[in-house]
């Protein structure tokens, strides 16, 4: 006999669980099924993102930019003392900390929504039957007047660099015990670029490897350009147009190991670089692989994402999906906002998801952040716009914190001065974006930005005197 629930959630990530607590909230009976095991062995909800993913990610940026700091910033501040020095081993297990707090966070948040959590791997079957392999071996069925399926995503392993103790993804590459001396990363992606900080701001020498000749084509040209100026006086090496032809683990002294990586450079020809661990962080693919059962219906494209529509329905009745495991950007926030409009959908309320005010955010030093089109996207589709940008070294609060790297960039139309994008490269700008995102979903002008009060000092002085450049009258720097 099948447990009865108005929706049956599989996945409890951030596109599942947000799924399950606003289908709860709208009164509807909802469970929540998550295969997921933290360090512990325990169950630990939260997906990708708090277990291995966005939270840890950002502990040990945190973690590695103090230290960092204390070596390349403190002086400026007037601020000496002896050697820093970082014990590894206590950084982890403050991220594993977090980690723990934030996915026992999850399991209240369940409880005090009333969502029923099942622990363990659920398969769906025609009929919106929902079997779920719990981890002690038993068996349950529930049957949802809807499914959500929100089974979230997993990193790709390449044919000749499989997983292991010396060839890592992001799982490994945040529980290093120790800063290893040499750090190859294959991607300059938003991971590589991350994880790849985190161990060089700790002392690794860190080369990434990136097949594609660009750096970071999906951010504005400008701001990529001041990325990679400053990842450089960093010492993160960074080369393009690489393709990794072939690694091998070998044997380099009676107890340690290193791996060589074949690749062909920019110019075709064969090189090899030799390091002690290689994180591999080429993309993730969708985690469907033994989620349907035969015949339920649900179609999974050529890239294993399942077919939705634009309101993440499937086409099968009751039967939706949601977050890394559908097309769109493989973001958190994408699959918060895609949970809850589900949940809102299903409930008979109006839910829906903006895929043009979603923001980008790279945590690197300086942070990179933009929402909407960039000059290049609008130039390719024949979109008249002007441009406004100022820089941090303009903005006394930047200066004054000894951050004054990079600028922020509003984009609006050049008729009708609605905004159509905002870049930005530097100190919290992960924060700054915001104020286009809000500014883009009001459908709000680059002179309404420009005739908003910002407090001064602050940061997003430079967003206010961006606005203002975009009609040439920016106060603090030559128009
Ligand atoms: C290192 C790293 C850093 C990141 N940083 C950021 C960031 O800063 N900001 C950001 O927005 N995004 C970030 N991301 C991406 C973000 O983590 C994902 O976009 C997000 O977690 C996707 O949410 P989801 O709910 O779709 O899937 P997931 O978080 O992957 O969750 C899916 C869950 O479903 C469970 N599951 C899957 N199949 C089944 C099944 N059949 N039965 C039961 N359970 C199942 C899985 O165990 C998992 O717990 C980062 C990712 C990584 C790897």
């Amino acid at each position: 006999m099948a447990e009865q629930f108005d929706v049956v959630v599989i996945g409890a990530g951030p596109a599942g669980y947000h799924a399950a607590i606003r289908a709860a909230q709208l009164g509807l009976k909802t469970a929540c099924i998550d295969a997921a095991l933290g360090k512990d062995g325990k169950p630990a909800l939260g997906g990708t993102c708090l277990r291995v993913g966005c939270i840890p990610s950002k502990a040990l940026l945190d973690s590695s930019r103090q230290f960092w700091n204390m070596g390349h910033l403190f002086d400026q501040h007037g601020i000496s003392f002896e050697k820093p020095a970082m014990d590894v081993k206590k950084m982890v297990a403050r991220k594993d900390g977090i980690v723990k707090q934030f996915t026992g966070g999850i399991a209240a948040l369940f409880k005090a929504n009333k969502v029923t959590p099942y622990y363990g791997h659920g398969v769906l079957h025609p009929g919106n039957v929902v079997k779920v392999r719990q981890h002690d071996g038993s068996e349950v069925e529930l049957h949802g007047t809807n499914v959500v399926i929100a089974a979230g995503s997993d990193s790709i392993e390449l044919p000749f660099a499989k997983f292991g103790e010396h060839i890592i993804d992001n799982v490994g590459a945040l529980d290093l015990e120790q800063v290893p001396k040499r750090l190859g990363v294959i991607g300059a992606g938003v991971i590589g670029l991350e994880l790849g900080s985190v161990w060089k701001r700790l002392g690794a020498e860190v080369t990434i490897l990136e097949g594609l000749p660009n750096f970071l084509a999906a951010a504005d040209a400008e701001v990529a350009k001041v990325a990679a100026r400053e990842f450089k006086k960093q010492g993160l090496e960074i080369k393009l147009g690489c393709k990794v032809t072939g690694t091998e683990v070998k044997k380099a002294g009676s107890k340690s190991f290193e791996v060589s990586v074949a690749y062909t450079d920019d110019k075709g020809a064969a090189q090899e670089i030799v390091v002690d661990k290689l994180l591999v962080a080429v993309g993730r693919r969708a985690a469907t692989r033994g989620l349907l059962a035969e015949g339920t219906g649900v179609q999974l494209n050529e890239r294993g994402q399942v077919v939705v529509d634009e309101h993440c329905h499937t086409g099968v009745d009751g039967v939706w999906a949601v977050g890394d495991c559908v097309r769109g950007p493989m973001l958190a926030h994408k699959g918060f906002e895609e949970g809850i409009a589900v949940a809102e959908l299903i409930a008979g309320l109006p839910g829906h998801v903006n895929f043009d005010t979603i923001p980008w955010v790279i945590y690197t030093e300086p942070e990179i952040a933009w929402v909407g089109k960039t000059e290049e996207q609008l130039k390719a589709d024949g979109i008249p716009y002007k441009a406004g940008s100022f820089p941090f070294a303009a903005v006394g609060r930047a200066v004054a914190m000894a951050e004054p790297v990079g600028f922020v960039k509003v984009l609006a139309h050049a008729e009708t001065d609605t905004i159509l994008g905002m870049h930005l490269v530097g100190a919290n700008v992960s924060e700054l974006v915001h104020e286009g995102v809000l500014a883009m979903e009001f459908k709000g002008s680059a002179d309404d930005l420009a005739r908003i009060c910002h407090a001064h000092p602050s940061l997003s002085e430079a967003v206010h005197d961006a606005a203002m450049a975009v009609h040439k009258r920016a106060i603090h720097k030559a128009n």
